[in-house]
Parts: structure tokens; sequence; C-alpha cells
């Protein structure tokens, strides 16, 4: 594999800024941003549409879902597009990480593509897409750099035990919006849900794919 493929883009750094249309940026052979053009739904800096690696293609395809599907996910969208203080979406490895505390300063999302959140336990398990997990790191963003109370509200738990602090409680209630209008699992609660493997879902699972086991199915 040469230095400029697309498995050698895989494994460098990569940045998304969600601001004036999104900019995905790697340190591999120099600097290169990837440009996301929030009005046609493409990265426009990229002359092939195909050379993207999983990553960006996740992104892309969980941007697309969310604002296809989610009149509410997409003002959110929009309004964090036009903001003059970015979010930036990373790569990780890792779960996904809530936005930088400082004012004024990026909102910061670890985004980890391979994941979709497993709401209960046993057999009535639902299983929300990890795109609703990006939108549940996108509203800490919103309430970061729009509505600037994010800080606020995580230092803030007087909410019940089971959403831990006000930041959280409201982004679990943003997302549900967002998964009733998707025809997503609704989630009950901040603490109890877990990331599991996406290819639980079956081999061909997607980013968007989301799934509510009926009783006495079994998944495994
Ligand atoms: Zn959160």
């Amino acid at each position: 594999m040469g230095r400029n493929s697309v498995k050698s883009i895989f494994r460098s750094i990569q940045t998304v800024y969600l601001s004036s249309g999104l900019v995905v940026e790697h340190n591999e052979g120099g600097l290169i941003h990837y440009i996301w053009d929030n009005e046609n739904n493409i990265f426009s800096s990229v002359s092939n549409q195909t050379d993207f690696n999983r990553f960006l293609n996740d992104v892309k395809d969980s941007l697309c879902y969310l604002k296809n599907g989610s009149i509410y996910a997409k003002k959110i969208i929009d309004e964090l597009s036009g903001c003059d203080t970015k979010t930036i979406i990373k790569y990780t490895k890792g779960s996904s990480c809530a936005p930088l505390q400082k004012k004024n300063s990026p909102a910061i999302i670890y985004f980890q593509n391979n994941d979709v959140l497993k709401l209960n336990e046993g057999e009535d398990s639902s299983y929300l897409s990890g795109a609703l997990g990006l939108f549940h790191e996108l509203y800490h963003a919103y309430e970061h750099n729009i509505k600037k109370v994010y800080k606020e509200n995580l230092n803030n738990s007087d909410v019940e035990s089971k959403y831990k602090n006000k930041a959280e409680k409201n982004a679990v209630e943003a997302t549900n919006r967002v998964a009733y209008e998707l025809g997503e699992p609704i989630r009950l609660d901040y603490i109890s849900a877990r990331p599991v493997p996406r290819y639980y879902l079956g081999k061909d699972a997607t980013v968007t794919t989301f799934r509510k086991v009926e009783k006495n199915e079994s998944l495994y």
C-alpha cells in the first residue's frame, strides 16, 4: 500500500470541523483538509467521492441519516455548521467523549464509529445506531457552542441519579426526540447504556443500523 493509500489515511490522525462546513484533516504526508459542504452533503474538496476511509464515510452517512430523518437533528447540525466556534470531530478508538469545557474553545467530539449502544440487558435489549451516538455528542456541542450552558449543566447534579448531571439528561432527551423521529429505540437513562461492536447486529451493519430485539430472539 502506498503512502496515500486509503489504509494509510485510515491510520493517520483525522479531524472533522463542523463549522461553515465540515473539515476533515489528516497529517500523513502533510496536513490535508476535507471540507464538508452542509448544503450538498458532500466533502467538496474531494474530487473522487469514493476516496474516503470508513471514518469519513461514517461521518457523512451519520450526518445525512440524521438530517434526512429528523427535523430536529437537522436544526442542530445546521446551527453547529453555521457557528463561528468550531465543532471538531476526531476519530478515536475509545468511546465517544464530551466537548471541552472552556468557554469559546472548540467543542471536540471523539467519534467511535465501530459501536452501537446497547440500552438494556437481556432479551429485551435495544440497540441505538452509532449515528445517534454521534448526535448525543453533537447535542453537547450545541449546549457548549450555541446555548453556552454546557459547563454549567455538566456541574449541575440536581437531576435523578440515572442521568448523572443536567448536561447528560438534556443530551439523552434531545437524542430521544431524534430517535422518535427516526423510529429508533428510546433511551430511559444515561448510566446503563453500553457500547458494543456494531457487528453484533450482523456483519453488514452500518453506522446507521439500529435494532429493537423482539422477545425470545437471540442475537448471539
Ligand atoms: Zn454525554
